[in-house]
């Protein structure tokens, strides 16, 4: 069990008892009441706002340190300017590295998408409108967005992306439900340079960044600002980060394989996986082909 859970259900208790305690000795004073709401309400809001306390769900903030090599991610894209500036840094230096891409910015820059995985890399999915509400959404609307989000990616390249990182990184407990829906493994990160809400200097992502840069690290930057209005710093301060990762003895992988996931599925092979499903459920009369 996570210690996010953990908490959660001494805290579920803590109250449980609370209320007992107040029926049985009589109601407590009005601001000892307001305290422990508050105090309560914090705690479940903790699990919203730090998914790594793996509160709602489990979310992969850092992968199995088993072998010298982290994981870089880029959220926010595809953009027709900074995305191949970074795709370019990459390929300098050898490195890998995954892109968690914004469905309708897929839908608008399909050959952006088609560059990425042409170069080697991997794609996750990040929403299709990048909502900064979305921790709000009911669990069916979060299916569907990432459902959404991976046709837009099928279209443009022809892979279905498993993993899902939500907007701005919240996970509520209905992102959570809507995530297991679509059986989009969650990712969080465990080193960021908070580079996507405005411009940061390269000196100041690599302090950020460079005591975080061990062995399964998942690493957030950014190849695109969420609106598109600036340049991320991830793009000038790449070829640093990725010098820093080389000294430490470490090389790049991607999440996929660094967590052991299924790799992403080519559209054939989703397809001929709906083929399989609609065989296997021949032999079961009226079970629905999307039951499974
Ligand atoms: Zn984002």
């Amino acid at each position: 069990m996570t210690p996010g859970r953990v908490l959660l259900w001494a805290c579920s208790f803590g109250g449980l008892g609370f209320s007992l305690a107040a029926a049985w000795f009589g109601p407590p004073a009005v601001w000892v009441v307001a305290v422990v709401l508050l105090a309560y309400l914090a705690i479940v809001l903790s699990g919203v706002f730090f998914p790594r306390l793996g509160m709602y769900a489990t979310v992969h903030c850092v992968a199995p340190s088993s072998v010298p090599a982290l994981a870089l991610t880029f959220d926010d894209g595809p953009h027709p300017q900074t995305t191949p500036a970074v795709l370019d840094i990459l390929e300098q230096h050898e490195a890998v590295a995954t892109f968690f891409v914004v469905g309708h910015k897929v839908d608008k820059y399909p050959e952006v998408v088609r560059e990425i995985v042409a170069r080697g890399h991997a794609l996750g999915l990040h929403g299709y409108q990048h909502e900064r509400l979305f921790a709000l959404r009911r669990p069916t609307d979060v299916a569907r967005d990432i459902e959404q989000t991976r046709d837009a990616v099928e279209r443009a390249c022809g892979v279905r992306p498993r993993a899902f990182r939500p907007p701005i990184g919240f996970v509520s407990p209905r992102t959570a439900a809507g995530a297991r829906r679509a059986q989009a493994p969650l990712i969080g990160w465990s080193v960021r340079a908070y580079d996507g809400t405005g411009h940061v200097s390269p000196e100041r992502m690599l302090r950020r960044i460079e005591p975080g840069l061990r062995a399964g690290a998942i690493v957030l930057l950014h190849d695109a600002a969420e609106r598109d209005d600036f340049v991320p710093g991830a793009v000038e301060a790449l070829p640093r980060i990725l010098e820093a990762i080389q000294r430490r003895g470490l090389t790049t992988a991607s999440l996929e394989r660094l967590l052991g996931f299924e790799p992403a599925k080519s559209a054939e092979a989703h397809s001929s996986d709906v083929g399989q499903r609609a065989l296997s459920h021949a032999d079961e009369p009226g079970k629905p082909l999307d039951a499974s």
